[in-house]
């Protein structure tokens, strides 16, 4: 059984899994590579789906950490 771990990227505070296995990855925020070794690891876990649900839970502490609600709203209201 492989571990995965919680990473938060070094350029962008992006949060993703990778496995223990890896040892570069690159982050789907910003396209930066990587080192594993290098990285914060906020949380680990066995099982890939705990890790992923871990992952969703930090996200939305992190999301309301950052406190932007109406830039967003209106970036979505000029698409529109
Ligand atoms: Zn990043």
């Amino acid at each position: 059984m492989s571990l995965t771990f919680i990473l938060k990227c070094n350029n962008c505070n992006g949060l993703f899994l990778a496995s223990a296995q890896q040892k570069t990855k690159t982050c789907p925020y910003c396209g930066t590579r990587l080192n594993i070794n290098r990285c914060q690891k906020l949380a680990h876990s066995e099982n890939v789906f705990e890790a992923s649900e871990i992952l969703r839970k930090l996200k939305s502490t992190q999301k309301s950490n950052l406190k932007q609600p109406i830039q967003k709203y209106l970036s979505k209201k000029q698409i529109s």
